[in-house]
């Protein structure tokens, strides 16, 4: 039985290998670039047991390319080595499993710089990182510029240390490489790739890929036993790597652009995707009005239409295809007709249609672009054109979201591929309800794949209720939303005249809310009544109906349409009472963020002393602080976390080009560090100062120590960026510029320092998706609770919250109970267990003697 001549290199090099040397050496944490907290003295705590061989974890992305792929591969690799194993990429997804390592392939000769050869240890001994290999390929450059492909030509699986991911996050598209491989498919494969494993002596693998890769890992898991006893019996392994590799762990990600894998509310990707999506939208938007056109948009998705709808409501448009809803009519021609020339009659200029790749009608015939477009000039004779937005959804640079999922769910796969046993079935990583999942593996394939065979039997309701909750509500808000005709009125005695206001600062998203909020009291025969400029405007009586058409381009922009300040009622409640009385609101909608929570708690306080205030009322959550208590998500937190992730990604290229510099990044959020804390987890920023936990001297004085350690072990000759994030209210003594002038007199000839402040810039420009969608979602659900309301007499004051997937009105009088009023913020702040999250990918915590599961991935609820 002829073993792999590396392994007995191996272990025989284990066996001579003074103790220095063994696994507890820090320089064996990982390739030549070892984690940061072995050499700090941070809070790292003390390296393994001495002798006990570490696990090798290996990651790789497979199958079609998403956004946020890079950002999973280097929580893998970060929280790998933080749990004291060796970390290994495989390049080139399943392909470079199953061609492995040629023997004749390049090695770089220099030991000092060079990745180990597979399964020998690291001289120890050879001095750290002189540049070459590991350090240009941690920057992804080597990749980038084709180079990579010379240098490890007919090498597929590398052993990769800490730095070899630095700047990973915020690269789109996968720089590992990804395959489509025929070869995985047929069992002669899966056992190459079962022997390559056994040769690294790879023991734990994380997938990320979408449902065809996840099913290849669930077959290899699988097949595992009788592939490596075939190997023992040809010989091709060694009865001790038999007994030592009985077992292979796998955990799979979903990286999909489509959204389309079951069991999870969002794939890694699909928000990135949609953003690229609406970045179309928008600029066709613009032209189409401009030559009062028609566009027809095809966007991607496969059998799922999550990627069509979320787009048609963020983009506000005129009409939408997809799979899992077809037309109900066999002439969806005219169908779509009657609802377009309405629009028209209405005085738009534009029209946009939206249809998903996989739209059919329902007798399961494809609806093409063409068909549409043919549709559209020759029976409404409009100028008509198609748009493919094709490969463009895939690419670019992943947005926040998708690198906060990416990091979530890389961290939770080493702890869940570290916890599996040999009788545990393989899990996959989703997020469900704001909390980061696992669920059998081949379960989730199963279900996703049910989707296309209801689709195949016709059973679009199957179809649908296989999607999450948010999928429905959007359907049926993108619905009301675009339709003019009379089915959906309430009944006269039940109509409403629905005052709506904003309160407070301005947010993204709060203009898709009044848009919705009209568009929707509208479809259900109420009147929209705007209230501008808040309170005050109120006050003025700066006050007018709104109609259809008015809102119709309010969706996409920034800022507040309406105006907003932050004036309360208490201020002149007599008055305010007065208004609303004379203006005959039956029901008022409030935007804003905690001074809107606040608004509607003076007036429900009121309501004994003034009877026009005993109406329903309802807060809509809207403030980029995200500082509301109960509610986990704001409109407007989405889109500043996307205006901080671009500036930090500019800040950092900026030093990368210049020198080694420290920037302190000062952002908004008043009382509350959600800004900074998920802007630290998605721009990769060394350390964050936020209110909640504030900045001391010790804390301080370590913080610097750990920058020094971090720019000393840095190539020599290159410049890098880091960052610190600071809220603006961490601390009164600690200033931004405080923070700067420190760090930059410390850093001497190491590091300078430079403040940025972000100010205003983080109430962003054009909204986020995710927040515009959001918009819609919930101002529909605020508009039929307040019609409850309303018809059973009552005059509840809530807000609306977003717990999870779900929705909850929560009585404006627990809201109160839940607020910090001295600091503005809820008393429970779910993201703020994400801190140590940020110090291990920042490498200021080891967490090798910290038991597996104790909340490293923070969850809604943990
Ligand atoms: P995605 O992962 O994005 O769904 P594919 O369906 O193309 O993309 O799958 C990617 C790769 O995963 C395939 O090229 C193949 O190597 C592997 N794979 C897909 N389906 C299977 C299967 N049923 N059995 C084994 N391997 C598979």
């Amino acid at each position: 039985m002829a073993a792999n001549p590396l392994d007995r290199v191996a272990q025989q090099l284990e066996k001579i290998l003074p103790a220095s040397t063994q696994p507890n050496s820090p320089h064996l944490s990982g390739a030549a670039t070892p984690p940061p907290f072995a050499w700090t003295e941070g809070r790292g705590s003390a390296p393994p047991t001495p002798g006990k061989r570490r696990t090798r974890l290996a990651c790789l992305t497979s199958g079609g390319d998403s956004a946020g792929m890079n950002a999973a591969v280097r929580a893998v690799v970060k929280m790998a080595i933080a749990r004291g194993c060796e970390a290994y990429v495989v390049r080139e997804g399943w392909e470079g499993l199953v061609r492995g390592n040629e023997e004749s392939s390049h090695v770089p000769t220099d030991n000092a710089t060079s990745p180990p050869l597979a399964g020998a240890p690291v001289d120890v001994n050879a001095p750290q990182r002189k540049g070459g290999f590991v350090a240009t390929y941690g920057e992804g450059e080597l990749l980038k510029e084709g180079e990579g492909e010379q240098t490890l030509k007919g090498r597929y699986i590398i052993r990769v240390g800490w730095d070899d991911v630095r700047g990973f996050a915020s690269i789109g598209g996968t720089l590992i490489g990804t395959a489509r491989c025929a070869a995985f498919r047929e069992i002669e494969g899966r056992r190459k790739a079962a022997l390559n494993l056994v040769r690294h002596g790879i023991d734990a693998l994380v997938v990320c890929g979408g449902d065809g890769s996840l099913t290849g890992a669930d077959r290899l898991r699988a097949e595992w036993p009788e592939h490596i006893q075939a190997l023992l019996e040809s010989g091709d392994i060694s009865q001790e790597q038999y007994d030592t590799y009985k077992h292979l762990n796998i955990v799979g990600l979903v990286g999909s652009i489509d959204n389309d894998m079951a069991g999870t509310d969002m794939t890694i990707g699909a928000t990135t995707a949609l953003h690229r999506i609406c970045d179309a939208v928008d600029s066709i938007s613009s032209t189409a009005s401009s030559h009062s056109r028609a566009f027809v948009i095809e966007v991607m998705g496969r059998h799922c239409g999550w990627l069509a709808l979320m787009a048609a409501i963020a983009t506000g448009a005129d009409y939408m295809f997809i799979p899992e809803r077809p037309p109900t009519a066999e002439d969806w021609q005219s169908s779509m007709c009657k609802v377009l020339s309405r629009h028209r009659d209405e005085g738009k200029r534009k029209t946009i249609v939206i249809i998903a790749e996989g739209a059919h009608d329902c007798n399961l015939n494809p609806i093409t672009p063409d068909m549409v477009k043919d549709v559209l000039s020759n029976r409404l004779g409009l100028d008509t054109r198609v748009t493919t937005l094709g490969h463009t959804q895939r690419g670019g640079n992943p947005v926040a979201y998708d690198r906060i999922l990416a990091t979530l769910q890389g961290a939770e796969a080493v702890e869940a591929v570290l916890a599996s046993t040999p009788n545990t079935p393989s899990p996959v990583i989703g997020i469900q309800e704001n909390k980061i999942t696992r669920q059998p593996l081949m379960d989730a394939v199963a279900k996703t794949q049910e989707v296309a065979k209801a689709i195949e039997r016709k059973d679009f309701e199957g179809a649908l209720g296989l999607r999450d909750p948010e999928f429905e509500d959007c359907l049926h808000a993108f619905r009301a939303t675009t339709r003019l005709n009379t089915e959906y009125r309430v009944p006269e005695n039940e109509r409403m005249r629905v005052g709506i206001i904003h309160t407070g600062a301005p947010a993204g998203g709060m203009n898709a809310a009044t848009r919705t909020a009209v568009r929707y009291c509208l479809c259900h025969g109420h009147t929209p009544v705007a209230i501008y400029n808040g309170f005050v405007g109120l006050l003025e009586g700066n006050v007018a109906e709104l109609t259809w058409l008015r809102v119709d381009q309010w969706g996409t922009r920034g800022g507040s349409e309406l105006g907003t300040n932050r004036t309360l009622p208490a201020e002149d409640m007599e008055a305010i009472a007065r208004k609303l009385a004379e203006y005959k609101l039956d029901s008022l909608l409030i935007v804003g963020g905690f001074e809107a929570m606040v608004a509607v708690n003076q007036l429900d306080q009121a309501r004994n002393h003034y009877k026009a205030l005993n109406i329903p009322l309802v807060h809509l959550p809207a403030t980029i602080s995200n500082n509301v208590p109960i509610t986990e998500w704001s409109i407007g937190s989405d889109t500043s976390i996307n205006v901080l992730v671009d500036a930090c990604d500019a800040i950092k290229q900026s030093a990368s080009a210049s020198r080694n510099r420290v920037f302190v990044v000062e952002t908004q959020g008043a009382g509350c560090g959600y800004i900074a804390m998920l802007g630290a987890l998605a721009s990769g920023a060394n350390i964050v100062y936020t209110p909640e936990g504030g900045i001391n001297l010790k804390q301080l004085v370590t913080d610097v120590e750990f920058l020094k350690k971090r720019y000393q072990q840095d190539v020599a000759g290159k410049s890098e960026g880091r960052l610190v994030i600071r809220s603006e209210k961490a601390s009164k003594t600690y200033s931004t510029e405080v923070l700067s002038n420190i760090l930059a007199e410390e850093g001497k000839d190491l590091f300078d320092a430079r403040l940025v402040s972000l100010g205003h810039t983080l109430q962003g420009g054009v909204p986020s998706p995710r927040d515009r969608t959001r918009a819609v979602r919930l101002t529909v659900k605020c508009i039929d609770w307040l019609e409850e309301q309303n018809r059973a007499g009552a005059s509840g004051a809530a807000s609306i919250a977003i717990q999870g997937a779900g929705i909850r009105f929560v009585p404006v009088g627990e809201m109160m109970g839940a607020a910090d009023m001295k600091h503005r913020r809820g008393k429970v702040q779910w993201w703020q267990s994400m801190q140590k999250l940020v110090d291990v990918l920042s490498g200021r915590v080891n967490l090798e003697n910290e038991p597996l599961d104790s909340g490293i991935v923070p969850t809604a609820t943990s």
